[in-house]
């Protein structure tokens, strides 16, 4: 039968996309319907209707998957944050695990029958983990002030006023940030026309200190009445700087260059394990901080270290797994394509007395490759934690010309894993471990260490 727009189907859904929606076949033609989920039984009416699959809309939940719960949050739907909050949370980690077991048969070709595959950690309690937000500020159809995140695909701000993923003290200062835009008629940011002054508001937790930050974005370099808007947000229990960063380009990204501190600290403070970091508005660091070191814990552990090896550690960031292995080897060298990332990295090093890791500015499949080149740099372990595109090949035969005893791949994309790992396998590796991680629950993201050794050892 052929499929065609305006066409109401019965399907069954049986897996998960990327962005949340759910998968079903008819007749083998794929449909992707937005808010149904693994196990409903849905009638749906076709949208767009391609060669082998077609987007269709949930007309009714005839049979509810047994996973199927009611999310927390009211508009869950809507919001563009957390887009799988109606599958049971043990579904999701069920969902997650299996995601990377297939991308590696599938895609990685590999048997893991003989792999030491663990089962993934979830969160105790999945609520409330993002130690950092930042929101579009807006005005709806009524003139009211906005805040939230974008409706899916869209530009359109989803009010929000209590999120059940974020630190708790937000909704306090959402409120406090709203009521003062209001009460002084501060202007708001217009992306059109790149009129207006408030474009976003940037909020962040030491979830170990209860330090809280709060910066707000603007289109200019002054604040009407900012030390009306000090007082009430330093009365949040925790409040340890309060800044202005001024963003005065035409533009998707939401930081600018400059940042002025109008209260307290340059930066807060937060550790992950015993290791201390100073954040400041700008710098990148781990938004789940708990599961973080679970993954750092998965990767140290993979890496065994003794106390006298040489590690790199790419795609390094601000250093955070470098810190961490530092400790416990006898040299770490970090390797990170951002520069302010590396200055964040160095000067953690010396907040924490670390006197052993070294870093380079610079992609890794340049520097890498030329170190080994022109310096014979060695490794006995190397650690790579690259973005979701997964690692250059480039860079994977440095890795396997450099023989290092263990390689552990830390990653954000089990698809790109897995075909990094397929490309090292056909090289004499192999995998050992693996070890998926849930860093973003009530999302589809799932993060996974793999350990890979070569065959012989
Ligand atoms: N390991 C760090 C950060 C991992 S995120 C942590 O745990 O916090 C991935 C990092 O890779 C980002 O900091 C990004 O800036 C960096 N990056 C992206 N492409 C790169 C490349 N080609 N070479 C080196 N670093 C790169």
């Amino acid at each position: 039968m052929d499929i065609k727009k305006n066409d109401e189907l019965i399907i069954e859904i049986n897996d998960i996309g990327q962005q949340g929606e759910g998968i079903g076949k008819h007749d083998g033609y794929t449909l992707f319907v937005n808010n149904a989920t693994v196990g409903d039984k849905v009638r749906v009416k076709v949208m767009k209707a391609k060669k082998n699959y077609g987007y269709a809309r949930l007309v009714e939940v005839i049979e509810p998957s047994p996973f199927r719960v009611e999310p927390i949050c009211k508009i869950a739907n809507k919001c563009g944050g957390c887009n799988i909050m109606h599958l049971d949370y043990k579904q999701q980690l069920k969902y997650k695990h299996d995601k990377v077991i297939n991308c590696l048969e599938r895609i990685g070709k590999f048997d893991l029958s003989k792999v030491e595959v663990s089962p993934i950690i979830g969160m105790e309690k999945p609520y409330y983990y993002r130690n950092k937000v930042q929101l579009p500020v807006g005005k709806n159809k009524e003139g009211h002030i906005v805040m939230g995140f974008y409706a899916r695909r869209t530009h359109s701000i989803i009010n929000m006023e209590e999120c059940y993923i974020q630190s708790e003290v937000n909704s306090q200062i959402f409120e406090i940030v709203r009521r003062f835009l209001e009460k002084y008629k501060v202007s708001i940011y217009d992306e059109i026309n790149h009129k207006g002054l408030v474009r976003h508001i940037m909020t962040r937790v030491g979830f170990t200190t209860g330090q809280v930050m709060v910066c707000l974005v603007i289109n200019g370099k002054k604040l009407p009445h900012e030390d009306k808007l000090v007082e009430e947000l330093i009365k949040v229990d925790g409040m340890t700087s309060i800044s202005l960063n001024f963003n005065l380009e035409n533009t998707n990204v939401i930081m600018g260059e400059g940042v002025r501190t109008i209260w307290g600290e340059d930066f807060i403070i937060d550790y992950i394990g015993d290791v201390k970091y100073q954040i400041s508005p700008k710098s990148f660091y781990q938004v789940n901080p708990i599961q973080t070191k679970v993954i750092y814990e998965t990767a140290l552990s993979y890496a065994d270290l003794k106390g006298d090896e040489t590690v790199w550690d790419l795609y390094c960031g601000i250093g955070t797994i470098s810190l961490f292995m530092a400790q416990k080897a006898k040299k770490v060298y970090g390797v990170e394509i951002v520069e302010d990332a590396i200055l964040d990295a160095r000067r953690n090093a010396r907040i924490n007395d670390i006197n052993n890791a070294e870093f380079y500015v610079g992609a890794a499949e340049e520097i890498l490759p030329r170190k080994y080149k022109e310096d014979s740099v060695y490794a006995d372990v190397i650690v790579v934690d690259p973005p979701r595109k997964g690692c250059e090949e480039s860079l994977l035969d440095t890795i396997v010309s450099m023989e290092p005893k263990r390689f552990v791949y830390v990653s954000c994309d089990p698809a790109t894993l897995a075909r990094d790992l397929g490309y090292m396998a056909e090289r004499g590796y192999e995998i050992k471990k693996v070890q998926a991680v849930d860093q973003f629950p009530h999302t589809t993201h799932v993060e996974c260490v793999a350990l890979i050794q070569r065959e012989s050892i």
